[in-house]
């Protein structure tokens, strides 16, 4: 049996960041991985032909500046490349930059009134005419869209798409869908948000609730809206993520096996999973018969496994009540050049229903290292969600995937096809569902009376505070919290995810 005053369950980028603060802090700690090496879902593999790939499309930006501090000890001054993110809407055949919303000049004339109509009817303006020159798409006349019309289906495009909008757009929205029709008005809804938002979440917009935003979507301004339709300019920028960084070599899990790698070795157990957790005891069990006595349990397990782990804690029928969706990766390594459209594009959004995927990136224009033979070759990384809401056709979704990427001109010749890849994570995105918060909250406080902190991007189920600089961050907090004695205030990045994601954090 060891012994230990922390004990931390999962390796990922959570409890990295924990193992990291208590060893900042000299205290007493152990680590438990089920898999071979560190990482979780921000982890890194190479396949077949060489090709390095990530579990989906991941960046590295950051609202911390601690983060930054330990990205840069990972990896060194070398050991990143700074991109300007450029992101991109497939949206009728046209290229349309992202944030969609901003960028109503790229549309065909038809559309751009739409969406403007609707925005100004939601924005609570009366439609105007003409609102500026010409764009050198002709000139722009709207149709109005009354104040608080119900649209004629949100159904969007996606043939399986959301339920059909039921409710009126009240002065508080109640789920995501009102949300979107309230901020965006009907044509952006209708034409992007919804079927696009189904696309990423699997989940109908109007079982999702809409509080974890804040950041995430772009709520224009009519008066930017009105001046890049007049000037044909072009916004980029948007967003918190506009630069941001990618390991030169190894992909995204080269930087948490190097966090990994700063910790001491015999406090680090890989390869174990934990199958049972005694919470009165406070032995932690694992599968092949390690036993540890904690005094606090940092678990980063998806908080469904860690409720069934656990009996006894947090009422069982809670564990069903949480809402994820599951992510498909499907990889393709191509001889050549990328096709010039795609030249400094780095991922791309597809809201039309002609194709699995709702992302794609160009993986390799992250890093060249990303091929075996950079120069020679390049790869493109598709990302598809299931859910029992949108169901994935398993068999058949490589060869689908090839062809819509054909059809949607980033695969110009089949013919360049060194081989693809395919990956299903179980898990891939916490959905913030409704009622989500009254769910987690109890079941996390649960925990904590019995000395377990249930932290990370399923720990937590906070999508909101669940990329990589957030997890790292919030197993760092809980490690200060436990140290310190403290209590909520310790832990912003859980408890106050909009204030945490409004600021650069010191
Ligand atoms: C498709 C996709 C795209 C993403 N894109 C981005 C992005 O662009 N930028 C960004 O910053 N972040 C991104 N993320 C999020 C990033 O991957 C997460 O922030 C991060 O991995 C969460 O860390 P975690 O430690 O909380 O959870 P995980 O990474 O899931 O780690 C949990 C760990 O627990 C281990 N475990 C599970 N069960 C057991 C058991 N019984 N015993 C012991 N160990 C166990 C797992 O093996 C795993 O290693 C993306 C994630 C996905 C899925």
């Amino acid at each position: 049996m060891i012994r230990t005053r922390l004990l931390i369950i999962g390796g990922g980028p959570t409890g990295l960041g924990a193992a990291t603060r208590a060893g900042e802090h000299g205290m007493d700690w152990q680590l438990l991985e089920a898999a071979d090496t560190p990482g979780g879902l921000a982890s890194s593999f190479v396949d077949e032909h060489g090709f390095t790939w990530d579990l989906g499309g991941h960046v590295q930006f950051s609202h911390y500046k601690t983060f930054d501090r330990h990205m840069d000890l990972a990896l060194g001054p070398d050991g990143w490349i700074e991109h300007q993110r450029e992101s991109w809407i497939r949206f009728k055949n046209r290229w349309v930059p992202y944030p969609f919303q901003l960028n109503l000049h790229r549309l065909d004339p038809a559309d751009r009134d739409r969406c403007l109509a609707g925005l100004q009817a939601a924005n609570g303006d009366r439609p105007r005419q003409n609102p500026g020159k010409k764009t050198g798409t002709g000139p722009v006349k709207l149709q109005g869209v009354k104040r608080g019309q119900a649209p004629k289906n949100m159904s969007g495009q996606t043939g399986t798409g959301p339920e059909k909008y039921v409710g009126s757009i009240g002065d508080r929205p109640r789920n995501f869908g009102e949300w979107v029709l309230s901020v965006f008005g009907e044509g952006i809804a209708e034409l992007f948000m919804n079927p696009y938002n189904f696309k990423v979440w699997a989940c109908p917009l109007e079982r999702m609730d809409h509080h974890w935003i804040g950041e995430r979507v772009a709520v224009p301004e009519m008066a930017q809206v009105m001046r890049s339709i007049r000037s044909g300019e072009d916004h980029k920028s948007w967003g918190p993520n506009a630069t941001f960084r990618f390991p030169r070599h190894g992909g995204t899990g080269a930087v948490w096996k190097a966090v990994a790698a700063k910790l001491p070795a015999e406090r680090c157990h890989y390869g174990d999973p934990v199958v049972r957790i005694d919470p009165v005891e406070k032995i932690v069990e694992t599968r092949s018969g390690l036993r540890v006595r904690y005094q606090e349990l940092l678990s980063t397990l998806p908080l469904d496994d860690l409720i069934r782990l656990c009996p006894g804690v947090a009422p069982s029928e809670t564990a069903g009540q949480l809402v994820s969706s599951a992510t498909h990766i499907v990889g393709v390594g191509l001889w050549g050049q990328a096709p010039s459209e795609l030249s400094g594009k780095c991922w791309m959004y597809f809201p039309e229903a002609h194709s699995p995927y709702y992302r794609v990136t160009q993986f390799s224009h992250y890093s060249p290292n990303n091929v075996p033979r950079p120069g020679e070759q390049w790869s493109l990384m598709a990302e598809i969600s299931e859910s029992p809401h949108k169901p994935v056709e398993k068999e058949t979704l490589v060869a689908d995937t090839l062809r819509a990427l054909t059809e949607d001109g980033l695969i110009p010749d089949t013919g360049a096809v060194i081989g693809t890849t395919h990956r299903r994570l179980p898990k891939g995105y916490p959905t913030p569902f409704l009622g989500r918060d009254q769910v987690v909250d109890p079941v996390l406080r649960a925990f904590e009376k019995k000395d377990i902190y249930s932290r990370g991007r399923f720990g937590a189920w906070k999508y909101e505070v669940s990329n990589q600089d957030h997890s790292f961050a919030q197993g760092y907090e809980c490690v200060e919290r436990l140290h310190q004695g403290g209590g909520k205030e310790c832990e912003p990045t859980l408890h106050r995810p909009a204030w945490v994601n409004g600021r650069v954090n010191e």
